[in-house]
This record gives structure tokens, sequence and C-alpha cells, in this order.
């Protein structure tokens, strides 16, 4: 068989849970390789608490230049109360800030699907979120989280005071707006931008290059603009009426959490950290679970490894170019949770429980 070019991916297990759920990556990466002759070339290296471990910090030099040389990072998770006290330069998720912001991560991809097999995990009524799938877009390299001035400092009577700085440039809106009008001009075609113009300078700009965005390069696609506020409330109140959301990395924060909790559970939920693309089309980006690393199961062979699973397939549909196989991919998850097979997190009446790697062997068996 003719085998295609050759593609390099980074796992980085991380700690606790990590190891166990990018095992099974591993299994699916190896079925590719040998039933559809991919040629998915793997390193693996060390990061978080096991890197700190070894070589006394969260992420060394030589792993973080296989991270740049790669064309996706797979990582697990990092993190766990062994490390919680460490000064804060070598606790583990300065591994994860780290990679986000040399690779120049700045598209924050989350997406909120709740599987109709899956529908009484979450906390809502199921014709709320039944079927629902909704991508929420998050900035992740501006914003409040790294805007100068920045600080806790005295004041004049003695009190003390804190600063933090939103800002952001046209330029860095202009960049995330894109590629969520991108992202929904393969999906339904309907874009909200969130922020709080009412309020904020930030929040006015951000509408209005959002909007220029739109009239000069996406007329096709239907934009909203709405109130981080009032989107926090939309999305308990009628969830699918939402198809990409795009918003700051402070809102971001809070509301890809609050959607990926309509969905039930941690062990499900995948996310892509995406950069700019260079002059050859090539973007760094990094997948990973949005779970941590889970330290009261790890070890167990309790833990879900379908978010992991599903952020391989967000690899391969966003950093690779394989769309055929991500389908493949997310269409065996479905069909292992429509047989009833289900992790401790998952477990309902009636259901099968089966391990970390029974989980993955079972996906793995309905590949096509
Ligand atoms: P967590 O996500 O690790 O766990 C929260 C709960 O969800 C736990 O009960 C856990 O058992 C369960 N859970 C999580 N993932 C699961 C899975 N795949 N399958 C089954 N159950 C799962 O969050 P936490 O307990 O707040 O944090 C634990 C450690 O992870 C901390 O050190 C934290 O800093 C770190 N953390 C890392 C990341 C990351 O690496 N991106 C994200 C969040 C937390």
């Amino acid at each position: 068989m003719i085998k295609i070019k050759k593609r390099k991916i980074l796992l980085l297990p991380g700690d606790g849970i990590g190891a166990e759920v990018i095992g099974e990556v591993k299994k699916i990466i190896n079925w590719f390789n040998k039933k559809k002759s991919l040629d998915f070339q793997t390193e693996e290296g060390l990061v978080g608490g096991v890197s700190y471990e070894k070589h006394k910090k969260p992420i060394t030099d030589e792993v973080f230049y296989k991270a740049l040389e790669s064309e996706a990072v797979i990582l697990g998770a990092v993190g766990g109360p062994k490390w919680d006290n460490l000064e804060f330069s070598k606790r583990p998720e300065r591994a994860l800030l780290k990679l986000r912001k040399e690779l120049k991560l700045f598209a924050n991809l989350r997406p909120a699907i709740c599987f109709k097999q899956l529908v009484d995990a979450s906390s809502l009524k199921p014709e709320i979120v039944s079927g629902l799938d909704i991508m929420i877009v998050r900035e992740l390299t501006g914003g409040i989280y790294f805007g100068e001035p920045r600080g806790i400092k005295p004041i004049e009577n003695g009190e003390r005071k804190g600063i933090n700085t939103h800002s952001y440039t046209s330029s860095e809106i202009i960049r995330v707006a894109k590629v969520a009008f991108e992202l929904a001009q393969k999906r339904n075609k309907k874009v909200t931008s969130c922020e709080k113009s009412n309020v904020m300078e930030a929040g006015v700009l951000w509408r209005e290059e959002v909007q220029k965005v739109k009239d000069e390069d996406y007329p096709n696609i239907e934009l909203k603009h709405m109130l981080a506020d009032n989107c926090a409330m939309q999305l308990l109140r009628d969830p699918k009426q939402f198809d990409v959301i795009v918003t700051d990395n402070l809102f971001g924060d809070i509301l890809s959490d609050e959607a990926a909790m309509l969905t039930g559970s941690l062990g499900l939920l995948p996310s892509a950290s995406l950069g700019a693309k260079d002059k050859n089309g090539k973007m760094r980006s990094m997948y990973e679970p949005v779970h941590g690393s889970a330290p009261d199961i790890a070890g167990k062979g309790q833990a879900n490894p379908i978010a992991s699973i599903l952020s391989f397939s967000m690899a391969l549909r966003y950093s690779l170019d394989l769309d055929k196989e991500a389908d493949n991919l997310d269409k065996a998850v479905q069909k292992v949770l429509d047989d009833g097979l289900r992790t401790k997190d998952i477990l309902s009446k009636g259901k099968k429980e089966v391990s970390t790697s029974q989980m993955g062997d079972a996906i793995i068996s309905k590949l096509k």
C-alpha cells in the first residue's frame, strides 16, 4: 500500500490520569497507521509534575522544541496535590502557559456537544440540551489576564489596590473573529459575538471589529452581538439558539465552562488551541481534554478517555486536514455510547461499566 506523508504528532501525557487517557489515543493512532496506511509519527515528552520530578522544571527546552516542530501537540493533563506548594514558576500549570504563550495559541475552541445517549447526565431538561452542538471560541492570549499595568500596590490611606487591565488591539480581535467565521462557514453559518460594550470601551472596539470582519469577508454568515451577561443566561435558557460563540479571554473562560456543564460530564469534553497560519498555511496547535489530572481516580483504570480521543479527532480535523478520519472516529464514539458502554463517570442504570482501556478498545472496534 502507498503510504501518505508523515505527520508529526507530539504526545504529552502529563500527570495523573493523563497517561491513561493518552494511552488510549496512542492505540487509536496505531490503528490508523496500521489499517489506514497513515503515517503518524509520534514522539512523547514529559510535562507538568512528572517533568518537575525528573528535571526540576515543568517543561524542558527539549520538549518545548519538539512541540515547535510538531504538526499537533496532544496533551493529557497536568497537576496534582504533590506539586501544589511549589513556587509559581515551577508549578505544573506553567508548562501549559508556556506552551500556549510561546506557540502563540490565540484561539481556544471548546465544543459543547450533548450526546443524545447521555442527555440524562445534564442538569438541564432533556428537551433543552438534547442534540446540542455549539462551539465556543475564546481569545486566549490577550485581555485582562495579560494586560498591563497589573499588580497589587499600597495606596495613600493604608489600603491596597489590586489592578488588572482589560485591553485588546484591533488585530487581536480580528484574528480570533476570523477563526470563528471560518468555523461557522463549515457549520450552521451563525456567529454570536459576546462582550460588554455597554460598559467597556474594549467591548465597543470588539463589537466594531467583529462586525467589520463579517461585512468585509463573511457576508453569508449571520452575526449577532450579545452582551456577555445575557449570553450566560441564554446558554441556560435556550442553548440550541447558538452555533459559534466568539468572545474574549475572560468571558470565554466563564462561558465555556458554563457551556461545558450543559453536557453533563467533564470526561467527554475536548478542546483545541490554535495559532496563526504561516505563509505555507501551517498552524501551531495544541489539543487537550478540558478535564484535569483527576488525582482521585488516577491509576484505577476508571478515567474516561473520550475527551482525549475527541481532542485527537479535533487535531485530525483542524491541524491535519483529515476530516474523513475525524468523522470516522467521532462516529465510533457515538456507536460505543449507543451500545450502552460507559466509564464510571457517565454510568447510569442499565448500562455496562467499562474501564479506560476497555472503552478505548471498544471505540477502536467501531472504526471503519
Ligand atoms: P479534574 O478535572 O482533574 O477533576 C474533577 C472531577 O472530575 C474529579 O472527581 C475527577 O475524578 C473527575 N474527572 C475528571 N476527568 C475525568 C475523566 N476523564 N474521567 C472520569 N472522571 C474524570 O479537576 P480538579 O480535581 O479540580 O483538579 C485536579 C488537578 O488537575 C489539579 O492539580 C488541577 O490544577 C489540575 N487541572 C489541570 C488541567 C489541565 O491540565 N488542563 C485542567 C484542570 C485542572
